[in-house]
């Protein structure tokens, strides 16, 4: 038996396996794990690859054109590509059922990190005033997870929100239309930080400028979206591929976890996963579990567990998601001009917004438009298709889109629960949510914000455009089981242990007692390290 089991292979789970391995302990890991397939054709640019497959539609779009979105007007801008299927697919066993809120699931080999754009922002005081621990305790963790993971970033105005670490290597070039964006914000700066409590500066990512560890420096060869080729952009697969490297880990994919069982001094025995291959349970002794399979996943083994044993349909309160606004914009300045398609694909730029409330920073990133998918876009042009094509054709290079994100609260009647058959694989997940009162005065006060800040950047956003996202899209899910410091139960110690069960953890989000605006997966892999530092 390992000292250790770790449920779940994502961005959280492997930065704690890999801590606690080069401590020495014993590490099983049970996950299902989708694989991906290998890159093709790995030293093409995107168009190379666009000349040089035998069938790029069949790459691009997929078998069945699944990546292409339909007209929908309450659809997202962009599909995920073939390539990246394998990240959301799921076990078919499975059932839930949302209210105000549309979860998405991971069951790869790596998790939904596979498929994420790599920012990277650390929490500072303010934002971990409800943790039971501040920035001193968890910047070491920082530090060593962008060591780890390959991060860059630059020192300008938004050190102010994000805190520097270390192992931050410099920045890429920018492309054209974010270098024109920067530019107009250097000249605006005085007008922008008074007058819109607006500052910007370089997106934190993942992603090299410099080669590390046998991965090499960003190319700009433009496929971030299909899968980096030459794994500049992280993903935790690679974490993964490090733990593989330890003779003490053992990984098991093709496991569903269902459960774990406990007896009546509260230690967890045993933990059973359903064989997807051989279509059976199969129990696995465990000394600590350690429960990484994403929030709400985690929340549905945990649910399960106690039902299993107890009868008892529990729920679980305070699930958090960044609300997620899209914000369109075009750049006059360079109407009519070519776009370049070798060129980083995902956000360079960032935004932050001070509110009245340092906790409440409003957090924004800027994607200039390169080779993503147009038809989305031309599409919610509000006019008809023939102007609509000539406009998206002469306006691709001035295209971009600010993603703007909000903070979350933990709040009762937002909830995740098992309901249903008593059997832990048959039961439904379900889940509530609803946003907080005032939500909607809040946005709209902030959208005419950033409008306004937009067009200071030489930037208009044309009417009609603005995608307010549905819960549950940003997939920055959290809260579930807080740390707290009193004992209670259905809440863990300030290392994540349960209060109900003395051998069993949570790793991913299910212990934020807060969400800040900024994207979590760096905080969620830098915690991971903390905890398997600080409690074995
Ligand atoms: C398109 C996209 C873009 C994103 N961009 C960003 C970004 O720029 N910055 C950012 O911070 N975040 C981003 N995210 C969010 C980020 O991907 C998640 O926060 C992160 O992946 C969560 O990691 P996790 O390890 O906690 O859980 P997950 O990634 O959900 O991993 C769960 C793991 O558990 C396993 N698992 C689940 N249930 C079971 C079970 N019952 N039995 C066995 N194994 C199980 C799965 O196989 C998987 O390996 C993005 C997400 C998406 C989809
Ligand atoms: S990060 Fe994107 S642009 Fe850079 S090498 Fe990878 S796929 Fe190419």
């Amino acid at each position: 038996m390992s000292d250790i089991t770790v449920v779940g292979s994502g961005a959280s789970a492997v930065h704690f396996a890999l801590s606690v391995l080069e401590k020495g302990y014993a590490v099983t890991m049970l996950d299902v794990g989708y694989p991906p397939e290998e890159a093709v054709n790995p030293r093409d640019t995107l168009n190379g690859l666009k000349e040089n497959l035998v069938d790029p539609v069949d790459y691009f779009l997929g078998k069945k054109f699944e990546s292409l979105i339909l007209p929908d007007a309450g659809k997202e801008y962009y599909g995920f590509p073939p390539s990246k299927n394998y990240v959301f697919r799921a076990p078919g066993l499975l059932r839930e059922r949302s209210e105000g809120f549309a979860p998405l699931f991971s069951f790869a080999r790596g998790g939904l990190a596979e498929a994420w754009t790599g920012g990277a922002y650390a929490y500072n005081d303010a934002e971990l005033a409800d943790f039971p621990f501040g920035y001193d305790d968890l910047e070491p963790f920082y530090s060593r997870v962008a060591g780890r993971i390959g991060m860059l970033g630059a020192r300008d105005d938004l050190e102010r929100f994000h805190p520097w670490h270390a192992n931050l290597q410099p920045p890429l070039e920018f492309d054209e239309h974010s270098a024109l964006l920067y530019a107009a914000y250097e000249r605006k700066r005085e007008r922008l930080q008074k007058k819109h409590s607006c500052f910007m500066g370089r997106s934190r990512l993942a992603v090299l400028s410099r080669d590390m560890d046998g991965r090499q420096a960003c190319d700009y060869s433009g496929r971030c979206l299909w899968g980096c080729p030459s794994d500049s952009l992280y993903v935790p697969s690679l974490t993964l591929k490090a733990c593989l490297g330890f003779p003490r880990f053992t990984y098991i994919p093709g496991m569903l976890v269902s459960h774990f069982t406990y007896g009546a001094d509260d230690r967890v025995a045993t933990v059973t996963a359903w064989d997807l291959e051989k279509g059976r349970p199969q129990d696995f002794p465990v000394k600590k579990l350690v429960l990484a399979a994403g929030t709400l996943c985690t929340a549905r083994i945990f649910l399960a567990s106690i039902q299993r044993r107890t009868g008892q349909s529990m729920e679980l309160s305070g699930l958090m998601d960044n609300r997620q606004v899209l914000i369109p914009f075009i750049n006059l300045k360079l109407a009519g001009k070519p776009f370049k398609a070798e060129t980083y694909q995902y956000h360079q730029l960032a935004m932050g917004i001070e509110t009245d409330d340092p906790r409440h920073f409003v957090h924004g990133q800027i994607t200039t438009l390169k080779t993503g998918l147009l038809h989305p876009i031309i599409e919610s042009v509000p006019l008809d298709l023939k102007t609509s094509l000539f406009l998206s054709r002469n306006l691709h290079a001035a295209l971009g889109v600010a993603n703007i994100n909000f903070h979350d609260d933990r709040r009762p009647g937002n909830r995740v629960a098992i309901a249903g058959a008593p059997d832990p694989l048959r039961a439904e997940l379900r889940i509530r949510y609803a946003p907080p009162p005032g939500e909607k005065k809040r946005l709209q006060g902030l959208i005419s914000r950033v409008k306004a800040i937009l067009l200071q950047l030489g930037a208009a956003v044309p009417p009609g455009m603005l995608h307010v996202r549905p819960m549950g899209a940003s997939v920055h899910y959290a809260g579930t089981i807080p740390m707290n410091r009193g004992k209670k139960s259905l809440t863990a110690t300030a290392n994540c242990r349960s209060h109900d069960f003395d051998n069993l953890y949570f790793v991913d989000g299910t212990c934020f007692p807060f969400l800040p605006a900024k994207n979590l997966t760096f905080t969620l892999m830098a915690n991971a390290a903390r905890v398997a530092e600080r409690e074995f």
